[in-house]
């Protein structure tokens, strides 16, 4: 996709449920979680609302919420975080937060939780080529400095969802052009290497 148009068509249950089973594998072949954790309360720094807060698609949260009690809006407490619900909450995605790490339940952990700390990397022609770890989680996510470890079998499911989800909601794609834009222009400014993982249709 190189052309974005206006579009944003609702997932339905059966899309959720094969993205759902696209994204089920782990990212690394070891528990990733106890790398952050020791630093993190004995938690996994991204399954904290104070770290993290996680967004759903608008259809996924009411799916969820048919199947499941562990999902709920989410409900800011400062001043800070009432501005960003407010600002940052979209036409498709809503903030949400889980009961915790400790009422998990792996099949009902949403799109985000499954694609953490991944996101789309669309370059300066439009194309969308691999895959981007969040630069708001430099410094915080270990992988940061192990994505070598994320597996090539992962890497291209994610690519595999993004290509899909990218076809229903223009708006997303814009939003990720805007992000890598942004990755770009703050590698530029320190040297740093894009931290990108190609598929494997395009790596190899
Ligand atoms: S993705 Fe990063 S922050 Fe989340 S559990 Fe794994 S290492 Fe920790
Ligand atoms: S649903 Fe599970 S994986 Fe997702 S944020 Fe909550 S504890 Fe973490």
């Amino acid at each position: 996709m190189t052309k974005s148009t206006s579009r944003n068509i609702p997932l339905t249950s059966e899309e959720i449920r094969y993205f759902y089973d696209l994204l089920d594998e782990s990212l690394t072949p070891y528990d990733c979680g106890k790398l952050c954790a020791p630093k993190n309360g004995g938690e996994p720094l991204c399954c904290s609302v104070e770290n993290a807060v996680p967004m759903l698609y608008r259809e996924e949260f009411a799916y969820l919420a048919k199947r499941t009690e562990l999902w709920a809006r989410w409900k800011p407490k400062t001043d800070v975080d009432k501005k960003m619900k407010k600002e940052d909450e979209t036409k498709l995605l809503v903030f949400c937060e889980c009961k915790g790490i400790a009422h998990c339940e792996r099949e009902n952990r949403s799109i985000c939780c499954r694609t953490f700390p991944l996101e789309p990397y669309i370059d300066a022609q439009g194309k969308f080529i691999g895959l981007i770890f969040m630069k708001e989680f430099r410094g915080k996510c270990p992988l940061q400095t192990r994505l070598k470890d994320i597996k090539q079998s992962v890497v291209d499911k994610h690519f595999q969802f993004w290509t899909l989800l990218f076809e229903k909601k223009s708006d997303e794609y814009d939003l990720y052009k805007g992000t890598s834009r942004g990755w770009r222009i703050s590698a530029a400014k320190t040297g740093q290497q894009l931290p990108i993982l190609y598929p494997a249709a395009v790596s190899a």
